[in-house]
């Protein structure tokens, strides 16, 4: 599609403008949408992308209340709807109120900036200007009262309530209250420092602060490392009773069944366990590969990429890492152009060659157990088995720094059954795996790229509601791996995260609970 063409892909969370849509998607839509019209060959437009695609991220839980859109204006069959809107230089880039009318041109929204933070103030300035009516989806974003807050719980059915208290220029309380606006349960307000019969009766003396007021009447104030956005953000999507709107009520752990009449495991939800990994070898290598009955050409590559970074440093047990060093030993000794599925199945299987080599039959998920057949197990296992592979090979002093990211990427090209997934993958490694230069990096930047494929599923219908996709390693998993920068937006400590990585994926933490 001409949005594929131009400086945006399906995977960037903005909404594709073309003329089929241009009008159900800005006239008269129920969420105001902030619209860029640029030209694809516009060197400002370039520089502009990437600020684009890190605000559209940053403000993804925004989508009910305002989308971002981007439509490019070189393109043959877009140009009658950019001449329409009136657009003569590009990029530029204009705010539709929800319920825009048919005449609407939008309202000029300046973009004379790289920071993400100050466009997501401006959207906010966009919003408040909003005249009747107002978004349905956005929640109100003015200061609130003592009289509003003692009558709240009467009108308002949830369980929380969060009180952001902050000085009139801070933009914070706003920001936490549309982060929150796809969560059930948690209503978020901003109070001035200015409110003083508030202030007084919590004795609030720092701003930002955040207090959890109850139906009951308590109010607590909510613990925090950094009183900033994100750590708002973190803390009052993961308290008891909220979860995402329009998401089946999650199960409490231990009383959940897994519908294969399999007992529920319990498990360490912080810890990786060897089952996960063992399963996931299990299916690639018995159920995704079996699909493929000749394996020749390029896939035949990916498949000899893969096997040879599991003999190396798949760090299981003797039996399963004999297992894979014969298969390798095996498939590097096939001169053929082709092999069949039939004999790489039969080194798989026999066992009687050798009785220390066997890769155990069957999957038994652990901590990627689902909470119903169709969430988690295998992709959680695939993510779990690469993050480790990363691991081992920087532990190990490997030579290459691609050598796994290269080897993962090309096992999801040629046989990774979510197709969708191998297209979105082969895209983020294409964008930058040319970045990776260390083993260090290799860690991280599978880290990173996992966040993003996060930050766009967070909300799906594939989301199991009780593993919901955060940012990961949440603050409470990791302090150290949180930060701000002195303008207060989150920054990932980088130096904090690698160690922890280095030591939550290293083979002396994986636990072997449930193995056969
Ligand atoms: P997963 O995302 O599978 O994560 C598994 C475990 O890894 C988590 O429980 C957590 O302990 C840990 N973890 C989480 N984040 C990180 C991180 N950043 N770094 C290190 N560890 C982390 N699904 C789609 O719908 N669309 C897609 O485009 C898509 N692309 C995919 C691409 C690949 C290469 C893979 C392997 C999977 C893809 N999936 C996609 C599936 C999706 O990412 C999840 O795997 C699936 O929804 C199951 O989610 P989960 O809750 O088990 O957590």
């Amino acid at each position: 599609s001409a949005a594929e063409a131009g400086l945006y892909t399906a995977t960037d969370q903005l909404l594709p403008l073309s003329p089929d849509n241009v009008e159900p998607l800005l006239i008269n839509s129920t969420a105001a949408v902030l619209v860029e019209f640029y030209a694809s060959w516009c060197g400002h437009c370039i520089a502009f992308s990437p600020v684009y695609k890190r605000l559209a991220r940053d403000i993804k839980e925004w989508k009910p209340a305002v989308d971002l859109a981007a439509i490019d204006c070189a393109a043959e069959e877009n140009r009658k709807v950019c001449t329409a809107f009136g657009i003569k230089a590009y990029p530029t880039i204009k705010f539709f109120h929800a319920y825009s009318k048919a005449d609407s041109k939008g309202q000029s929204f300046r973009a004379s900036t790289h920071e993400v933070w100050v466009l997501r103030h401006r959207i906010i300035d966009k919003l408040e200007s909003h005249e009747e009516p107002w978004p349905p989806a956005c929640p109100p974003l003015e200061p609130t009262s003592q009289a509003e807050i003692d009558s709240f719980f009467e009108t308002n059915n949830v369980q929380h309530l969060a009180l952001i208290f902050e000085d009139a220029t801070s933009y914070i309380g706003r920001e936490v209250t549309l982060d929150l606006l796809q969560f059930e349960n948690v209503a978020v307000r901003r109070v001035l420092s200015t409110e003083e019969g508030l202030v007084t009766k919590l004795g609030v003396t720092e701003f930002p602060s955040c207090y959890l007021y109850s139906a009951g009447g308590n109010f607590t104030r909510l613990k925090v490392n950094i009183e900033a956005r994100a750590f708002y953000s973190y803390a009052l999507q993961a308290l008891p009773g909220v979860r995402r709107s329009g998401k089946p009520p999650p199960v409490a752990a231990g009383v959940v069944t897994n519908h294969t009449q399999e007992p529920w495991k319990p498990f360490n939800r912080s810890r990786v366990y060897m089952a996960d990994l063992e399963s996931t070898l299990h299916y690639s290598l018995r159920v995704e590969l079996a699909a493929h009955t000749v394996i020749k050409g390029g896939a035949l590559t990916s498949l000899r990429e893969y096997v040879s970074v599991l003999a190396k440093y798949f760090p299981g047990r003797p039996v399963v890492t004999n297992l894979l060093k014969s298969l390798n030993a095996w498939l590097q000794n096939q001169t053929g152009d082709e092999i069949s599925y039939e004999a790489l199945r039969e080194i798989l299987d026999n066992t009687a060659q050798s009785p220390n080599t066997a890769l155990p039959e069957g999957e038994r998920w652990v901590a990627c157990q689902g909470s119903q057949p169709h969430f988690r197990r295998y992709p959680c296992g695939m993510w779990s088995l690469f993050h480790v592979l990363t691991v081992q090979a920087k532990d190990a002093g490997g030579t290459d720094p691609k050598e796994v990211l290269s080897a993962m990427r090309s096992y999801v090209h040629s046989f990774f059954g979510c197709r969708a997934c191998a297209e979105h993958f082969e895209v983020m490694a294409e964008e930058s795996l040319v970045e990776v230069d260390t083993l260090s990096s290799a860690v991280l930047w599978l880290w990173s790229r996992h966040n993003r494929v996060n930050n766009r599923l967070a909300g799906a219908l594939s989301e199991d509601p009780n593993f919901p996709k955060v940012q990961w390693p949440s603050p409470e998993m990791c302090p150290g791996c949180h930060s701000v920068k002195d303008n207060g937006e989150h920054r990932w400590s980088q130096p904090q995260v690698l160690p922890f990585l280095m030591s939550y994926f290293s083979s002396s933490s994986i636990l072997a609970d449930h193995l056969e």
